[in-house]
């Protein structure tokens, strides 16, 4: 049985998932980097122990470290949030043979997903609708191009260890396919150290529907419906909602048992999130999985009244799932914004400084606030700006609208630019209010959004 855990991650979703543990009666172990020994989550948990200095690298994404430490303070699990040594087969696999449990998929179903061309290859096999496009291993100049070709134009050339929306790039014409191809593998190369291309039909105005999907090391799988993520800048979330609107029955049916076909081909244990485009005829491809909690599950929880991370724990300590698809009920709407300290203005380029007012709206079964920082916290350049998710829910899309309309006003933040006003503005769109969503939404209406 799992009683005590370590948090392998900092920020809101450190916070969150000590919260969840603590309810529980599990007992915390917090990491973190100098620069952030005065951080919420290592006040929240029970015990902290510092890792490193400030960069990412050398500090939270420092597995031995990390692993020596729950070794040393003989913690029974891991738990490694989103982002750095979540999606690290190797580190799932390391926390196994140190007999500690990793709270995430099994490692070879991490690795499965890590490369999305892999990724594809085995979810064609397994009967999954797939963006059209090429994912072979041939990546000489002249095939990919004869590929984009075929295809016909706008493709989407996207790195296979992609992620965070990097080392991708449009192509509208041949004529600029070659330099668009150097220009994706320079930037691919640079973040993931790996250069291999996809090509895919780029869809011009599709959405980005996501499935959570849950499975447990007893053979059963759920889905817990669907989220919409399509208001996006530079291909990442910035306001997410669920259930998606204007979706039948019939396909959140189809999505989520095409979802759960994913997650049973590679053997899914745990929390996974498969996503899809979607096409105004409702045709739904397969983009990629991820094998974490993802950033936005909260509207998940908003609409199930489920908890994900206490899901998460039981699963991960080799219990059933707590509830059957049967005894699942999608309740109401929810809406997550996040807040980050950003520019809009100038090219959503991150922000630091010193949070000198940190005021979030009060908190109710209407608003809930997921943050990782107080006032006076340094916003600094090693890790993600975001400051809060702001998630609000109501019996209504249209008023649950109202509620992130009201919770956005009543958001005060001084000291850093934040997208907040911009986040407002998105909200307060009539094409938003119509649920016109579509991944090209902040594109559009970006001159209107100021
Ligand atoms: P990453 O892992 O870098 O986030 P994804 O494959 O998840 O990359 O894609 C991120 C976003 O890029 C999607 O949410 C979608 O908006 C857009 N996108 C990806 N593939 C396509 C495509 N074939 N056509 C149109 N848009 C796409």
């Amino acid at each position: 049985m799992i009683s005590k855990i370590l948090i392998a991650n900092r920020g809101e979703i450190a916070c969150r998932i000590i919260r969840t543990a603590r309810k529980l009666g599990i007992s915390t172990v917090a990491v973190y980097s100098e620069a952030d020994s005065q951080a919420l989550h290592v006040s929240m948990a029970d015990e902290a122990v510092l890792i490193g200095p400030a960069p990412a690298k050398d500090s939270y994404l420092k597995s031995d470290v990390i692993l020596q430490v729950a070794k040393r303070l003989r913690v029974d699990a891991i738990h490694p949030g989103y982002g750095f040594l979540s999606e690290n087969a190797a580190f799932a696999r390391a926390c196994d043979q140190a007999g500690i449990i990793f709270v995430g998929p099994p490692a070879q179903a991490i690795a499965a997903m890590g490369s999305k061309s892999a990724a594809k290859t085995i979810m064609q096999q397994a009967g999954v609708p797939l963006v059209p496009g090429y994912h072979g291993n041939d990546q000489h100049h002249d095939v990919l191009l004869q590929h984009a070709n075929d295809m016909g134009y706008p493709v989407l050339l996207k790195a296979a260890a992609g992620g965070g929306g990097k080392g991708m790039r449009q192509v509208w014409r041949e004529a600029e396919f070659t330099e668009s191809l150097n220009a994706a593998k320079r930037e691919a190369m640079a973040s993931f150290g790996d250069e291999i291309m996809l090509v895919e039909k780029y869809l011009t105005q599709p959405r980005h529907v996501e499935i959570q999907v849950f499975c447990d090391s007893h053979g059963n799988g759920v889905y817990l419906y669907e989220r919409d993520c399509s208001v996006q800048r530079r291909h990442q979330k910035i306001i997410e909602e669920a259930p998606a609107p204007g979706m039948s029955a019939t396909l959140r049916q189809q999505m989520g048992e095409a979802a759960l076909k994913a997650a049973h081909a590679i053997d899914y244990i745990g929390a996974g999130t498969v996503e899809f485009l979607l096409d105004e005829d409702g045709r739904f491809y397969f983009m990629e999985m991820n094998t974490r909690l993802q950033v936005e599950h909260p509207v998940t929880e908003k609409i199930t009244g489920e908890d994900l991370v206490e899901w998460q724990i039981q699963v991960a300590d080799g219990h059933p799932l707590p509830k059957s698809q049967d005894e699942l009920r999608l309740h109401g709407h929810a809406f997550e914004a996040r807040l980050y300290a950003e520019d809009p203005q100038h090219d959503f380029l991150p922000a630091t400084g010193t949070l000198t007012l940190l005021r979030p709206p009060a908190t109710s079964e209407h608003v809930r606030v997921d943050t990782g920082v107080m006032q006076g916290d340094e916003v600094s350049v090693y890790y993600d700006p975001m400051i809060a998710k702001l998630i609000v829910w109501d019996t209504t899309r249209e008023r649950a609208l109202q509620r992130l309309l009201g919770a956005l006003r009543d958001y005060h933040v001084a000291g850093v630019t934040t997208n907040l006003p911009f986040l407002y503005n998105v909200a307060a769109h009539p094409a938003f209010r119509q649920a016109e969503l579509v991944t090209t939404f902040i594109e559009k209406h970006y001159a209107s959004l100021f």
